[in-house]
């Protein structure tokens, strides 16, 4: 076991942490508060990688592994998590679908252009009446000759009106269950796809969410992704992966909290001291440092299995589980050793304790990943 991180991944880490302090860090609070997504860097993100970080080279991508994704992310949450739950959307969840389950036809049309950063990407799964049960959606797709016709609505998704290619679910069998769903590739301005209400968030507020409405859309028969039928045992795997980058979000999130947190304390002064000498901040202060290297190792190792190949299931719900917790409590941590100026705009705790909420919710609940934990341990 080596736990050190390689001389390329520290090169990574500081080349994206630069970048994030730069190009982002001073746009966030504007973005936060207008609810803008950031077009604008798109082309620096793609010239950096990052939005086909794992995506092999052949197919416009950067290549790399699953824990120098973890390394990215992580990067891009310390600075601002809205952006970092958009990059890891696009890469975790719509490039990840068509890599893994695309024909080389639809990798070639669709997965270039996503990972060269041409085109944003989108995934809906959720819908309004089916969230942890996913499976119980009622999108439909039904043959219609050389066409599928979608008919239904995506609720809660992410690039839903930015996007420009989406993977959708759908049933294609209602009898069967959650084996009759399959998963499509459709392209924005699609007759009969339109964007839906743009959501007005707590947190995540850069990162675009919205509802995406199908009605008569027809689409060509090559767009069906992966078997049909088994687009919701795919989607399990897709997310085995993307709990990974939601881990991941988490350590770089509780990370940018934590050291907000210890700035402030060593410059706050009360009682004549600085807040950073009385031992109850100390204490917070090393409960979160202590909590976030274990999240983050965690967090590595689920990476570190799915670079070897094989399923990670119960290890990415635990790192994503674990992750997300000790971040909600990071950020928490952060507002009350900030007093009264954890809870206004002129400080990054606040942002950081709206943001926090969406990672114990987005890519199954905290609920649903101890259910699929237990489930593990019960086999
Ligand atoms: C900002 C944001 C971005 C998102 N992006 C996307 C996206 O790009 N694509 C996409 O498809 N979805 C996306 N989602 C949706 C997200 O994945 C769902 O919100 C999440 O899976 C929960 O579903 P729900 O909101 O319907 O809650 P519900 O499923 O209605 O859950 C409500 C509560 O009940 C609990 N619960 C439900 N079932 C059980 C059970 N069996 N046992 C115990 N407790 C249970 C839940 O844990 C939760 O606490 C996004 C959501 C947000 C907020």
């Amino acid at each position: 076991m080596d736990f050190r991180p390689s001389e390329d991944q520290e090169l990574l880490r500081r080349s994206i942490r630069e970048f994030a302090e730069t190009e982002i860090r001073p746009h966030v609070r504007e973005w936060d508060e207008a609810q803008h997504f950031p077009s604008e860097v798109v082309p620096a993100l793609a010239g950096l990688g990052l939005l086909g970080i794992q995506i092999p080279e052949e197919y416009g991508g950067a290549g790399l592994s699953a824990v120098d994704y973890c390394i990215c992310i992580e990067e891009l949450a310390r600075v601002d998590p809205g952006l970092a739950l958009s990059v890891a959307a696009h890469n975790g969840l719509c490039a990840a679908h068509v890599m893994m389950f695309g024909t080389e036809e639809q990798k070639r049309t669709f997965l270039v252009p996503l990972a060269r950063g041409e085109k944003i990407g989108a995934w809906g799964l959720t819908e309004s009446t089916s969230g942890s049960d996913a499976a119980g959606m009622r999108t439909s797709a039904v043959r219609a000759g050389a066409c599928w016709v979608l008919n239904g609505s995506k609720t809660f998704t992410t690039h839903g009106r930015v996007g420009h290619i989406m993977v959708t679910m759908a049933v294609t069998d209602r009898a069967a269950g959650a084996k009759g769903i399959s998963a499509f590739i459709v392209e924005h301005g699609t007759p009969g796809m339109t964007p839906g209400k743009k959501e007005d968030k707590l947190g995540m507020r850069a990162s675009d969410t919205s509802e995406v409405l199908f009605e008569n859309c027809r689409i060509p028969a090559d767009r069906l992704l992966g078997e049909e039928g088994q687009g919701f045992v795919n989607t399990m795997q897709v997310l085995d992966a993307g709990r990974i980058g939601i881990a991941a979000l988490s350590v770089g999130l509780a990370q940018g909290a934590y050291e907000a947190a210890l700035r402030y304390a060593q410059e706050r002064e009360a009682f004549g001291k600085p807040i950073s000498s009385f031992q109850a901040i100390q204490w917070k202060l090393a409960d979160n440092a202590t909590r976030i290297e274990g999240a983050r190792l965690l967090t590595y190792r689920a990476a570190y299995l799915k670079d070897r190949g094989g399923r990670t299931t119960l290890e990415s719900s635990m790192a994503k589980l674990y992750a997300s917790e000790i971040a909600v409590k990071a950020a928490d941590d952060c507002v009350q050793i900030h007093g009264g100026y954890g809870f206004v705009k002129d400080y990054p705790a606040e942002k950081f304790f709206r943001d926090v909420k969406l990672t114990t919710i987005g890519e199954g609940t905290s609920e649903i990943q101890r259910l699929v934990i237990a489930r593990h341990l019960l086999q």
